[in-house]
């Protein structure tokens, strides 16, 4: 996978982000402030438009930490520094391999859940997008020790998190604006799990080619 695989991830995630931009919102105004969608549609569409700026020689590692920093600082919210910090860290992940295999996606998807944990403090549930990343990156890991491919590591990601995400819904969120709702956050799925399932549903169309 090079540059421009991730280039596509990144584009991908911004037109699914767009695409349910309505549904992420209606859920944080369930539980938080209502504005998770408008958020990330700012955030990704500057890591989309942060690309083109980038050199043609440019390395899978570069393009997520230039994401990164344009979602950190395009993006309002927790979000922002815990989506852009996880992609730069990401993205440290990778170093300047100019092409990468799915041992080293999936170590960077590591990197990027400790990137959010050592923010945000949350563990797995506490109701955040921990939830669902968390599940996801070990799926991912156990799709690479039965040696799959990156597209079959990334669909049991996908899976995974989208489960993860459901699975927030009986939960009390105890980080975040939700958790100031007490037991009045049980019952609604937490945004921010929503929006990861986004993330590797589009790294694993992605990866699907
Ligand atoms: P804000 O709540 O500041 O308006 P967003 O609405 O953009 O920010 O994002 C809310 C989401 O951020 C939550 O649904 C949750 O998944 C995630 N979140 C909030 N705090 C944390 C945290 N400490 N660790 C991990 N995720 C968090
Ligand atoms: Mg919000
Ligand atoms: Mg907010």
């Amino acid at each position: 996978m090079d540059a421009a695989f991730f280039a596509g991830w990144l584009r991908r995630a911004a037109e699914l982000i767009e695409a349910d931009s309505e549904r992420l919102t209606r859920l944080d105004a369930a539980i938080g402030d209502g504005d998770h969608g408008l958020n990330l549609n700012r955030g990704f569409s500057a890591a989309v438009a942060a690309l083109p700026a980038l050199p043609d020689d440019t390395v899978p590692g570069k393009v997520l930490i230039a994401a990164g920093r344009a979602i950190v600082s395009k993006t309002g919210g927790a979000s922002g520094p815990l989506y852009g910090g996880a992609l730069r860290a990401a993205g440290k992940a990778l170093g300047d391999a100019p092409d990468v295999d799915e041992a080293a996606l999936g170590a960077a998807l590591r990197a990027a859940l400790d990137g959010i944990q050592g923010l945000g403090q949350a563990a797995m549930g506490d109701k955040t997008m921990v939830d669902a990343l968390a599940p996801a990156v070990d799926a991912y890991e156990q799709a690479l020790r039965r040696h799959g491919d990156p597209a079959a590591c990334a669909e049991a990601a996908a899976e995974a998190a989208a489960h993860g995400a459901v699975a927030t819904v009986p939960l009390q969120a105890r980080k975040g604006r939700a958790s100031y709702l007490g037991t009045r956050s049980i019952g609604h799925e937490d945004p921010g799990a929503a929006s990861t399932v986004l993330l590797m549903r589009a790294l694993a169309d992605a990866a699907a080619g």
